[in-house]
C-alpha cells in the first residue's frame, strides 16, 4: 500500500534485519537511501533489487517534494546506512513534510545503537537523553557539555574512535565523577563494553584510539544516598520511644 515506510536496518550483524523489514524493502516501489552502495549491499544480502533514490535532509526541497508526491500512489521506503533512520541520520524533514501532506507513515522498528548501548551500560534507563554527536571543536564541546550538567538523566553520545579520548576528558571535566560506559562495535565481531567512572575511562582512552563505531553513556549526577532500610527502622523505633 502507498505511503512512507521508515525501515530500521542492522547496525552490524546483518541477521538483525527483521523479516518485516526485508518484506517491506522487497515490495517498495523505491527506497530513499543515504548511500546507495551501502544499501545495495544490504539488498544483495536479502536477494532484492529495488530502485534507490539518494536522500539527505540537505537535499533540495524539490527532491523532498518529489518523493512526497510519489508516496500518494507508491510505497516509498526510507533507510539510512545503519540503524534507525532519523536518529543522527537523515529523514526528519521528509517525515515532517510527509505528515503535513497527509501521507500514511509506517515504521518498521529495529536496531538503534543508542538504545543498544543504553541497555548494555548498566546505568539507569528510566530517564535518558540522547545527545548524539557533540561538536568536534574543544570550546563548543565544553559549552555543550556544560549545558547538560544539571540534567538528571542518563546521557547518550555517539562518537568516533579518534575523538573518543578528547570527548571523555571533556566529559570528565564538565560532568565530574559519574559512572559511564563505552560500547564499541555493537553486534559485530569485536563488540566490547567498558564501564567505569568518567575519569577512569578518560585515562584508559587517553592514548588509545579504539577502532570502529562507539557509543558513550554517562549516568545521572549523584544524589544523596537514600538512608538504608535498617537506618529507617532504627530512626522509627527511636521516634516511637520519644512519643511514648
Ligand atoms: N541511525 C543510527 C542508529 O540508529 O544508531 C546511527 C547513525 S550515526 C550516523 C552513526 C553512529 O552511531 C556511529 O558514529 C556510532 O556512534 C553509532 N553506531 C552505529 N553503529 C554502531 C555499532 N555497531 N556499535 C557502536 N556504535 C554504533
Amino acid at each position: 500500500t502507498p505511503g512512507l515506510y521508515i525501515v530500521a536496518t542492522p547496525i552490524g550483524n546483518l541477521s538483525d534485519l527483521s523479516p518485516h523489514a526485508a518484506d517491506v524493502l522487497s515490495r517498495a516501489d523505491a527506497i530513499a537511501v543515504e548511500d546507495s552502495r551501502v544499501t545495495a549491499k544490504l539488498l544483495h544480502h536479502i536477494g532484492v533489487r529495488r530502485p534507490m533514490i539518494p536522500y539527505h535532509d540537505h537535499s533540495s526541497a524539490d527532491v523532498r517534494a518529489g518523493l512526497i508526491a510519489r508516496m500518494a500512489r507508491e510505497a516509498i521506503a526510507l533507510v539510512s546506512d545503519a540503524g534507525t533512520p532519523l536518529i543522527s541520520d537523515p529523514g526528519y524533514k521528509l517525515v515532517r513534510d510527509a505528515r503535513a501532506a497527509g501521507v500514511a507513515i509506517h515504521t518498521v522498528a529495529g536496531p538503534c545503537a543508542a538504545i543498544a548501548a543504553l541497555t548494555l551500560s548498566g546505568l539507569p534507563t528510566d530517564r535518558f537523553l540522547f545527545v548524539g554527536f557533540l561538536p568536534a571543536k574543544q570550546g563548543a564541546k565544553a559549552t555543550a557539555i556544560a549545558e547538560l550538567a544539571a540534567i538528571r538523566a542518563t546521557l547518550i553520545f555517539y562518537e568516533s574512535g579518534p575523538r573518543l579520548g578528547a570527548t571523555l576528558a571533556a566529559l570528565a571535566a564538565g560532568l565530574g565523577e559519574r559512572e559511564a560506559s563505552v560500547s564499541r562495535e555493537i553486534s559485530k565481531k569485536f563488540e566490547e563494553t567498558v564501564t567505569g567512572t568518567l575519569a577512569e575511562l578518560a585515562r584508559r582512552y587517553a592514548n588509545e584510539t579504539p577502532k570502529g563505531e562507539i557509543v558513550v553513556t554517562v549516568g545521572p549526577p549523584g544524589e544523596a544516598a537514600p538512608p538504608a532500610a535498617v537506618d529507617v527502622d532504627a530512626a522509627l523505633a527511636e521516634a516511637m520511644t520519644r512519643l511514648s
